[in-house]
């Protein structure tokens, strides 16, 4: 247990001059703001500061403004550089708490805890870890382009991959904030790369997330180059996604492992699939949550696009990864939706709750799927009961709208902020005249 003191002391004896208290908003953004370490004292540490939480996004009113920013001590870390001055730089996680205290119901990560919580309950911890892609791109002029800075493909060297150095010097800044990576690679698409986060609690995985994107981007900007989240960047090639693998532990057994049933799976993994399965429509607000997500979910580009889990297929919704041979007991699955630009303690949320509420239903996992799926008709789909991930996200937000599962997790007050920001930015893209119609439209009709 990390003390007020410890993080005090570490601050006296590393130099460092400034702190970073930080917090993410409901859209996923990571926010921060800095004190000088001469105002540093036990009490930011133990009580939380004040701040104006009407101008953030998501969070109150002008009304009710003054909330608390509550560092949760265990995440102090020092950043990997210093400022422009030279001077040290840490930085701590907090969660939002209204000004008796108590948590407020627009934080994320009290969301994430609330799942937890109810996970505990039934002497259950989500253990997660990720493959998380991004491009990186050329600056021009100051600003990113789409430009690729390499022609490099899946598992390619350098000099072919051009972005070992920068996935390098990502992985250091990484382990120097205190997450073990597992490994990196260069992607499918020329520019893409992965990382892979090593297996942690769930809330870890979720703060690793932004410590993850923040890391990225700024090893990018000091290389010269744009690194983006956006799931689709560029046409016609694959996007980027943030596959999430699971497991629920019960003490330190692995509760989704069985010997003997088929695949390893435990009755508890099959209950959490169904549950993934059958609430998958309304999460996907949450794990996808930008208009531009749904151009990734189509077929032909490693994405899911069909309700179904296998084995070892890629183009399923859930995928039960093989197990290394001597470590069968490290059963877990894979939700192939996510992606990267999701706020991640929100789509943990939900994925928890759906997964909890199959493994409480008891709800009935269908069979595998049959990996010609692709080459199915759309009626012999149908007639297979095969269900399709929403397709743009206003039909991900009809289906999160009326779940009582995903409005539960979230709690009434983000689900309500989530739905009112998103269909604003629906109303925005669908009011677009876009290029595609220009270029087929303006010549001809
Ligand atoms: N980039 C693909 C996606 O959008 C995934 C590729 C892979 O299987 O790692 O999900
Ligand atoms: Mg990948």
């Amino acid at each position: 247990m990390t003390t007020a003191n410890d993080i005090l002391k570490k601050i006296k004896d590393e130099g460092i001059k400034y702190v970073d208290l930080r917090f993410t908003d409901p859209r996923g953004k990571l926010q921060h703001v800095t004190f000088d370490q001469t105002m540093i004292d036990e009490d930011i540490f133990e009580e939380g500061t004040m701040f104006d939480g009407s101008s953030i996004e998501g969070f109150v009113r002008i009304e009710e403004s003054d909330m608390y920013l509550k560092p949760d001590l265990g995440t102090f870390r020092v950043l990997p550089w210093p400022d422009a001055s030279g001077a040290r730089v840490g930085a701590i996680t907090c969660d939002i708490a209204n000004p008796d205290g108590t948590p407020f119901a627009g934080c994320p990560r009290t969301a994430l805890k609330r799942a937890i919580a109810r996970a505990a309950a039934l002497d259950f911890r989500m253990v997660a870890s990720l493959e998380a892609e991004f491009f990186l791109f050329q600056r021009r002029d100051g600003s990113p382009t789409t430009l690729t800075h390499d022609t490099a493909g899946y598992f390619d060297l350098a000099p072919v991959d051009q972005g070992e150095d920068v996935r390098r010097e990502i992985v250091l800044a990484l382990e120097q904030m205190g997450f073990l990576v597992e490994a990196a690679h260069h992607e499918v698409a020329p520019g893409q790369h992965e990382v892979d986060f090593r297996d942690d609690d769930v809330l870890a995985t979720a703060d690793n997330v932004s410590t993850f994107r923040f890391v990225v981007k700024n090893v990018a900007l000091r290389n010269g180059l744009h690194a983006t989240f956006m799931p689709k960047p560029i046409y016609g090639i694959n996007g980027s996604g943030m596959h999430t693998h699971m497991s629920l532990f019960e003490g330190d057994t692995n509760a989704f492992h069985e010997t003997g049933n088929p695949f390893g799976l435990s009755k508890v993994a099959q209950g959490f699939i169904a549950g993934l399965l059958h609430h998958a429509p309304a999460l996907t607000a949450i794990t996808n949550q930008l208009v531009n997500s749904y151009k990734r979910l189509i077929a032909g580009y490693e994405a899911p696009t069909y309700i179904t889990w296998a084995r070892n297929n890629r183009s399923a919704l859930v995928r039960v990864p093989v197990t290394k041979h001597g470590k069968q007991s490290s059963t877990r699955i894979e939700y192939r939706a996510t992606d990267p630009a999701c706020n991640p303690y929100l789509a943990f949320s939900v994925i928890l709750a759906a997964g909890l509420a199959g493994i409480e239903g008891d709800y009935h996992l269908e069979e595998e799927a049959d990996s010609n799926i692709f080459e199915l008709s759309e009626e012999e789909r149908r007639a297979k009961g095969i269900r399709l991930l929403p397709s743009s996200l206003a039909d991900a937000l009809d289906q999160m709208e009326t779940s009582e599962l995903v409005r539960d997790a979230l709690g009434a007050h983000i689900h309500e902020w989530f739905l009112r920001n998103k269909r604003a930015e629906w109303m925005d893209y669908k009011s677009q005249v876009t290029q595609f119609e220009l270029e087929r439209y303006l010549p001809n009709i």
